[in-house]
């Protein structure tokens, strides 16, 4: 039994509100040949970003059920507080369909903005209660009414990881926006390709230094793409918490955040050696197979030599984890997440 613990799904250009497509904040050309966003635009590189040929992929690769994130694109940061209300609906009646309508193929996430507190915690009652939805998906950053990028993992939120830990959700946060936060000029993709990585270990720093695991028990969190540089940057943090404790007041050390066993991480890091470091430091019960489909940085066979799953074959072939390990990384382990049986 495969469940894929990170996947996306875009909706049909038909199924697009007008509101969304005349204000340009998100809308898929006809042909399905891209999806824009403003003046922002990528290509769709695979027929299976649509539902059809998702169910056709997930047969083809032997993959049983998929939790389906939000778009990235609807995160909303920075949005008017109505037009950001009726986004983030949109998206969430749409995955709650997709999860009532394919119950046994898709658990879908349902997405908040942190800026409108109020409206994010209303929309997490109306998800959880209404909508029988249980993944809540956060960016790792947002934008604030003074124009200021914070990380989720700020007292700001705590509203909303109350409300979660009240509910016993499941938790994804998930990188985006790297072009805005970060000032640098957008070229060979360093966004996607090193600053994303950078924002979840960035919001990793502050959900362990505040304590969050064990604040808010209850909650299950998973960062996206293994937190690939926050596993290999514990030493770091560690050398400066002992060497600067003048700067961390009221911080937990790094070092009691190892193993939570509240805390997950996506097998999506597409190096066997970084999967190694991520399994040696977190444990194996702490990862779930995640591929980050259907984009060509998720494990997809659009890309040469790469399919879905690849990363833990490959584990299993090194022996780096036993045929056990690699069954219960693509189930057990993800069903812990969920706090949910899907079967
Ligand atoms: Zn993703």
């Amino acid at each position: 039994m495969h469940i894929n613990a990170h996947s996306h799904l875009l909706p049909e250009p038909g199924q697009i509100p007008a509101f969304m497509v005349d204000k340009g904040v998100f809308s898929i050309d006809a042909d399905r040949k891209f999806m824009r966003q403003g003046s922002w635009s990528r290509p769709v590189t695979d027929p299976s970003f649509f539902l059809r040929e998702k169910l056709e992929w997930m047969e083809h690769n032997h993959i049983d059920h998929c939790v389906v994130l939000n778009l990235s694109q609807l995160y909303c940061n920075g949005m008017e507080r109505n037009l950001c209300h009726d986004v983030i609906r949109f998206q969430n009646d749409f995955n709650a369909g997709l999860q009532a309508d394919h119950a046994h193929k898709f658990t879908g996430g349902f997405v908040v903005q942190p800026n409108h507190l109020e409206d994010a915690l209303k929309e997490i009652e109306r998800c959880v209660n209404t909508l029988n939805l249980s993944v809540l998906c956060l960016p790792t950053h947002f934008l604030d009414a003074n124009h200021q990028w914070r990380s989720v993992a700020d007292p700001w939120c705590e509203p909303i990881f109350e409300l979660a830990n009240h509910y016993k959700l499941a938790v994804e946060i998930h990188p985006y926006d790297g072009e805005e936060i970060i000032a640098l000029q957008d070229k060979f993709w360093r966004f996607h390709l090193v600053w994303m990585c950078a924002l979840t270990a960035d919001t990793y720093h502050f959900f362990t230094l505040y304590d969050w695991p064990n604040k808010y028990p209850h909650i299950r969190t998973c960062f996206a793409h293994g937190n690939q540089f926050g596993q290999v940057n514990l030493g770091r943090r560690i050398q400066g918490f002992e060497g600067r404790p003048d700067l961390f007041e009221g911080a937990v050390h790094p070092r009691n955040h190892a193993r939570d066993e509240n805390v997950f991480f996506d097998t999506l890091v597409h190096d066997v050696l970084s999967f190694e470091l991520l399994l040696k430091r977190q444990g194996c019960d702490q990862i779930v197979a995640g591929l980050d489909d259907p984009y060509p940085l998720g494990e997809m066979d659009t890309v040469p030599g790469c399919y879905p799953g690849k990363i833990l074959d490959q584990a299993l072939s090194e022996k780096i984890i036993t045929r056990e390990e690699h069954q219960s990384i693509w189930h057990d382990n993800v069903i812990r997440w969920l706090g949910k049986k899907i079967f």
